[in-house]
């Protein structure tokens, strides 16, 4: 058994044992104008940066957005809007779609945050919170019109229409979630949209918004006064099975710690699940399930050397993956492959792991090390 070493030296891209994330932020602030480019005026684009702007550092996306004209920001709670108040511009409203919960009215009011309301007690205590700050107070209804989540019945938005039962707020939208926006043949669409046209003709001064990024392509019907991407914003693919339109954000490059050639009969990784059947070089790499790297690419993942596609094999561990590279011979400890890129778009290596995109993105890990492109010129 050989063990090939070569020197493995600090460089630019940080440690030198970390395998290095890459965002382009200019990739995601043309894809906010690409998706911009599908609506008409004056339907306007918000954006939805929860979970840590999926996972890509809010604090760094925010600020292109902003650049890219963007001035109305999503988030999924509270915490995470405190997150990014210090990037986003003056004028740009932060939404949190969890809504408001019991305590968190001082913040909320404070910060100027408008939460998502999504049922009855919500709605009452936002307007406690109204009338004992002596102003009208910013929100959001959100109404259910058929993912069964988060949102007003239809009845209760509807009743809250009627003069007076609003008071104290200053109604911002109202909206609503599709279940299905990626799948145009759903029947469900066309019943959510139905619904959401009678709620919204209820509060006929009130913008409304129904899409996310794929409801974005389902027909202009569908994007009233703004709408909502998240995910196409970073590169998944609105239209599954058709061409994407959007461009790639993000590019994974797993450091390679150690290169050896084996030879049978021997087995590789935890419960010895891949066996060697000739002489076989693997390459040894920094990323594992606790990097966000699903331990169901076991096996069955891909990395790429150049545009040579090698396998993973064995079992993905906590740290480390295993590749037969015995394709590639002029490999080197400290060389790097790719995870995710332009071979690997994030949507592809997502269906190999029995997973969405989403999902990749959302657990891509802290000890990679993060390389920020393209982003606004710094003030
Ligand atoms: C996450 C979310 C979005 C964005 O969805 P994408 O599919 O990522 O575009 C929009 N609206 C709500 C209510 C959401 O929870």
């Amino acid at each position: 058994m050989a063990i090939r070493r070569r020197p493995v030296r600090p460089g630019a891209s940080g440690h030198p044992s970390q395998s290095t994330l890459t965002i382009d932020l200019a990739a995601i602030a043309a894809n906010y104008r690409t998706l911009r480019k599908q609506l008409r005026r004056p339907t306007t684009c918000a954006a939805v940066v929860k979970a840590d702007a999926y996972g890509l550092g809010a604090e760094r996306v925010v600020p292109a957005l902003a650049a890219a004209g963007c001035r109305e920001f999503f988030v999924a709670q509270l915490e995470e809007a405190e997150a990014i108040r210090r990037v986003v511009p003056a004028q740009a409203a932060v939404c949190v779609l969890n809504g408001l919960l019991h305590g968190e009215e001082g913040a909320f009011r404070r910060r100027g945050f408008i939460p998502v309301l999504n049922d009855m007690a919500q709605v009452e205590c936002w307007q406690r919170a109204a009338r004992s700050s002596g102003r009208p107070l910013p929100a959001i209804l959100h109404v259910d019109t058929g993912m069964s989540r988060l949102g007003l019945a239809p009845g209760d938005a509807l009743a809250l229409a009627a003069p007076g039962r609003l008071e104290g707020l200053a109604l911002h939208a109202v909206i609503s979630h599709l279940a299905c926006s990626e799948e145009p043949e759903q029947p469900l669409n066309a019943q959510q949209l139905a619904t959401f046209q009678t709620v919204r003709a209820a509060f006929p001064r009130v913008r409304a918004s129904l899409a996310n990024s794929s409801g974005i392509f389902l027909n202009p019907a569908y994007h009233f006064d703004f709408v909502r991407p998240g995910a196409a914003l970073f590169g998944v693919n609105p239209l599954p099975g058709r061409p994407n339109p959007l461009r790639a954000v993000v590019t994974l490059r797993g450091k390679i710690l150690q290169i050896r050639d084996v030879d049978p009969p021997r087995s590789v990784g935890y419960g010895a699940t891949h066996r060697i059947t000739g002489r076989t070089r693997i390459a040894t790499v920094a990323a594992g399930y606790a990097d966000g790297w699903p331990r169901s690419l076991s096996n069955r993942g891909s990395a790429y050397i150049g545009d040579l596609r090698v396998p993973v094999i064995g079992r993905v561990s906590m740290d480390l993956m295993t590749l037969d590279i015995t394709a590639a011979p002029d490999v080197a400890p400290g060389d790097t492959v790719e995870l995710l890129g332009g071979h690997l778009p994030v949507d592809d290596v997502a269906t190999a792991a029995g997973t969405i995109a989403y999902e990749i993105l959302t657990r891509l890990g802290r000890r990679y090390h993060r390389i920020y492109k393209g982003g606004p010129a710094s003030r």
